[in-house]
């Protein structure tokens, strides 16, 4: 048998895995069927090996290369040596009084992220979230948000997104924790579609039926709305969709989401029109509500006629706190009054509980540690 410990990703035309740790292993977390069928070839393998080998990482679950018995003790070995298979690192778990836990995991070339996993408070829904992040850090700066203020940032691979998956799985599997994932949203840190081919593969590695599996309802994409991208996705990919949308008109949205101003809210609202929504689906539309900023009856009023005919659920997060914004959360009876404005006038509005927010986990806080915020 023909080995190989020196493989030429590049060659392979792997080059999309490489590992963050740059010694030219592959990083077999971002890996497809094909690529692993195309490994299997380069290291003197029948390409059946490739499938064996997804079914292994991607659906049993399994993390060491040792446990994979049915595959040869020999290539076992070489897969060791050549390739990589470590989930992300995590420096800390921290754990809020409402079950939300926070993960920090940190790279070996020095960058961190974090993911958040949400377990529902009535037990019974059974719908247990994990937030991931798709960047280290975030470049569009929107103005409520602590991860804007993280200067050095990169994108993530498909392997360090969907290594988020499997280190949480694991972690919360534990019989004192006794969770499960079934739900993720791309609603970490970053922003998922400037980060797009790393993104579109992980979302497709985790609804695989052979892998992962997720069902691609429960699979959320979330964007600030980086317009031609969301074209992109529609054809590339059938997973939910959520806006980031947190106004209601351009002067508004200039002012907190720099974005605003490269793809305006005719753009923004146009590609949602147009947009190859599968039957009976929604977009999530997500408005931080900042203290007399955008938490008016008129802005109520405006977001109606914006979102006129588009099938949506809004979801209406007060802002969380922390110390580098310049915003306050809105008052208790604005947000009542909004979200009657808006069911009153038919629109699904949904007053999220924040989560986390002890552990600074919650919407918008991720970054930093607690004591920082
Ligand atoms: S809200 Fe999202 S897109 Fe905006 S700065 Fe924060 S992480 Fe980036």
């Amino acid at each position: 048998m023909a080995k190989s410990l020196d493989l030429d990703l590049g060659v392979l035309a792997l080059a999309h895995l490489k590992n963050a740790a740059g010694d030219g292993r592959p990083a077999l977390l971002g890996a497809s069927v094909q690529d692993l069928e195309s490994l299997a070839e380069a290291l003197g393998e029948p390409r059946y090996r490739g499938r064996q080998l997804f079914t292994a990482i991607f659906n049993r679950r399994i993390a060491d290369f040792a446990e994979m018995t049915d595959i040869p003790a020999g290539l076992r070995q070489t897969l060791a040596t050549a390739c990589e298979l470590d989930r992300p690192h995590a420096t800390t778990i921290v754990a809020s009084v409402d079950g939300t836990r926070k993960y920090r995991f940190e790279t070996p070339d020095g960058v961190a992220f974090e993911s958040v996993y949400i377990p529902e408070v009535a037990k019974e829904r059974h719908t247990h979230t994990l937030c991931v992040s798709s960047q280290s850090g975030c470049s569009l700066g929107c103005r409520f948000c602590f991860t804007a203020s993280i200067k050095r940032y990169r994108n993530l691979t498909a392997a360090e997104i969907v290594g988020q998956v499997l280190a949480v799985q694991a972690d919360v599997s534990r019989p004192e924790i006794d969770g499960k994932i079934t739900n993720i949203v791309f609603m970490g840190m970053g922003e998922p579609l400037l980060n797009y081919d790393n993104v579109v593969r992980a979302a497709q590695l985790l609804t695989d039926p052979a892998g992962l599996d997720f069902s691609t309802r429960r699979v959320t994409i979330s964007t600030a709305g980086i317009v031609p991208r969301i074209y992109d996705l529609g054809r590339d990919l059938t997973t939910q969709v959520a806006i980031s949308l947190n106004a209601s008109c351009d002067e508004t949205r200039n002012r907190i989401m720099p974005i605003n101003r490269k793809w305006p809210l005719s753009a923004l609202i146009k590609a949602l029109r147009e947009y190859p929504l599968p039957r009976r689906r929604r977009f999530t539309i997500e408005y931080v509500m900042l203290g007399n900023v955008n938490d008016s009856l008129r802005d109520a009023e405006q977001l109606v006629r914006l979102l006129d005919g588009i099938p949506v659920k809004i979801n209406l997060l007060p802002l969380n706190p922390h110390s580098r914004t310049e915003y306050v959360p809105p008052a208790p009876e604005r947000v009542t009054a909004f979200q009657q404005a808006l069911r009153g006038a038919n629109v699904n509005a949904i007053l999220r509980t924040p989560r986390g927010q002890d552990i600074a986990a919650a919407c918008g806080q991720l970054g930093p540690a607690a004591s920082q915020l």
